[in-house]
């Protein structure tokens, strides 16, 4: 049994199906990649997973709970984080009061931003919050705004806003598009990093095979919302139905 059993998972769009029948076990601790076509039914399966869509059919269980039918904040509560393609963090706040809130989220299921003047108060969240800075080497960055801070570094803590809610799953939807390559390097040894530091299972979504092969265990490919192969990075490389479906495209 893995961490993430996501069973006949099925999902249309008006007369698409986006998603067909989908099955997916995630082992726990592993770095698993989810990649395929643009189409493919990538994001509408994350989408599955956190909440933001109810699929037509199957099952999803994580940790050896259904989260069908679970609101998102519910989910995030059940220990799934995830990253964003874009780096969802508060410009006009400083890094420490960004870290804050998804400290707050995990704890009272909701984005409360008038939770900040009960700060003096919480020791233990401040506490949390500065050692995750000093995991990712942002320390000296502490009363910075957010706004200023370079773009490597925003993706940095937007990694610590998702890691100081020990999470056991993190879902990375294309954490590095959009990036220059050394962008993309540093995220990757970042990812890196943060794997071997902690127990942590992570699914990476994402197009960028460098990404993928950089980090990834198992490796499940997605074509027109179906799986198509799932296997080690090194048996996916030059596989002759993988080569179709991105061909094809
Ligand atoms: P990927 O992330 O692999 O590129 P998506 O999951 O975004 O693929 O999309 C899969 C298919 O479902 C695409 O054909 C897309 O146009 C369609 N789709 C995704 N979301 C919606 C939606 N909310 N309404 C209608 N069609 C959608
Ligand atoms: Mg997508």
């Amino acid at each position: 049994m893995g961490i993430l059993e996501i069973k006949g998972v099925g999902k249309r769009f008006g007369g698409l199906q986006a998603l067909g029948d989908v099955n997916l076990s995630v082992e726990e601790n592993s770095v698993h990649a989810i990649i395929g076509p643009n189409g493919a039914g990538k994001s509408t399966l994350l989408n599955c997973l956190i909440g933001k869509l109810i699929p037509d059919t199957g099952s999803v269980m994580f940790d050896g709970q259904s989260v069908l039918g679970r609101a998102p904040h519910e989910i995030n509560q059940m220990g799934i984080s995830r990253v964003f393609q874009t780096p969802e963090i508060f410009g006009d706040l400083t890094v420490f009061e960004n870290m804050l809130i998804p400290c707050f989220a995990k704890r009272d299921g909701a984005y409360r931003l008038h939770a900040f003047e009960t700060i003096p108060a919480e020791k233990e969240i401040v506490e949390k919050a500065e050692a995750m800075l000093e995991d990712v080497n942002m320390q000296d960055k502490i009363h910075m705004h957010a706004a200023s801070l370079s773009r490597g570094d925003k993706r940095r803590l937007e990694m610590a806003m998702c890691l100081v809610q020990e999470p056991k799953l993190l879902l990375l939807d294309e954490p590095t598009a959009g990036m220059a390559r050394a962008d993309t390097n540093n995220t990757i040894d970042l990812l890196k990093e943060i794997n071997a530091k902690r127990d942590i299972t992570m699914a990476i979504i994402e197009h960028d095979m460098h990404v993928v092969f950089s980090l990834a265990e198992r490796i499940t490919v997605l074509a027109q919302g179906t799986p198509l192969v799932e296997d080690t990075p090194e048996n996916i490389k030059g596989h002759p139905k993988v080569m179709e479906a991105y061909l094809g495209q």
